[in-house]
């Protein structure tokens, strides 16, 4: 899944970045107002971590801005814990709000509940046959065996899982799993889903030549 950070606390935003790579994302990130919303215009983020006070363009404009375009998740990010800075922010269009400062951890939850949630899952347990994928673990067992997958590997059968039974094309997964900073060759795609074959099955995921892949519910 990819995230863009919406920063201009330079420590923070790469404390952030690096939490949620190591974490498995694809993450972009933009210090100012203007970058933020050029980037969240112009890619497809899985969601967004957006912080409230910007240099440029605050994050409530940019929001504001955003949603005549795009649906993405957003995670607001506020210094200011009064109810009717809560009451703007989710009145243009925020899906979350997190206080600074915050927890990691719960942050990391955050994100994972608007991205399920946007994809219309409640849970964080996911099942196909005899493969569990679990969202908040980011781990996958195949009848009850644990399965050891790469960040990749699994980054992608999690994009895969989330859209079951509808094709993925392979332009949705470099936009959803490789983030500004990945310089890619055009054949990976192929090699993780090779690898995730051999790992899960080859029943589990149907290439349709030239379109994408489909993960079968
Ligand atoms: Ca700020």
């Amino acid at each position: 899944m990819r995230l863009l950070v919406v920063e201009d606390e330079t420590d923070l935003l790469e404390s952030l970045a690096q939490a949620l790579r190591e974490d498995g994302y694809a993450v972009d990130t933009a210090d100012n107002g203007d970058d933020g919303l050029f980037k969240a215009k112009t890619w497809e983020y899985d969601a967004i971590i957006l912080d409230w006070m910007l240099p440029k363009l605050n994050g409530i404009e940019l929001l504001r801005r955003l949603r005549r375009e795009r649906k993405t998740p957003v995670l607001l990010l506020t210094a200011r814990d009064a109810v009717s800075d809560r009451v703007t922010g989710l009145d243009q269009g925020a899906d979350d709000f997190l206080v600074k400062p915050f927890n990691l951890g719960e942050l990391l939850a955050r994100v994972r509940a608007l991205i399920r949630r946007s994809a219309g899952n409640a849970s964080n347990i996911m099942e196909f046959g005899g493969i569990e994928i679990n969202l908040a673990s980011k781990t996958v067992k195949d009848e009850g065996q644990l399965v050891e997958l790469t960040a990749r590997e699994y980054a992608m059968l999690e994009l895969l899982a989330l859209h079951a039974g509808k094709l993925v094309s392979r332009t949705m997964i470099y936009n959803h799993i490789f983030d500004e900073q990945d310089d890619t060759l055009s054949n990976l795609v192929d090699v993780h889903i090779s690898h995730l074959r051999k790992k899960l099955g080859k029943d589990l995921i149907e290439t349709r030549r030239g379109q994408g892949y489909i993960l079968h519910v």
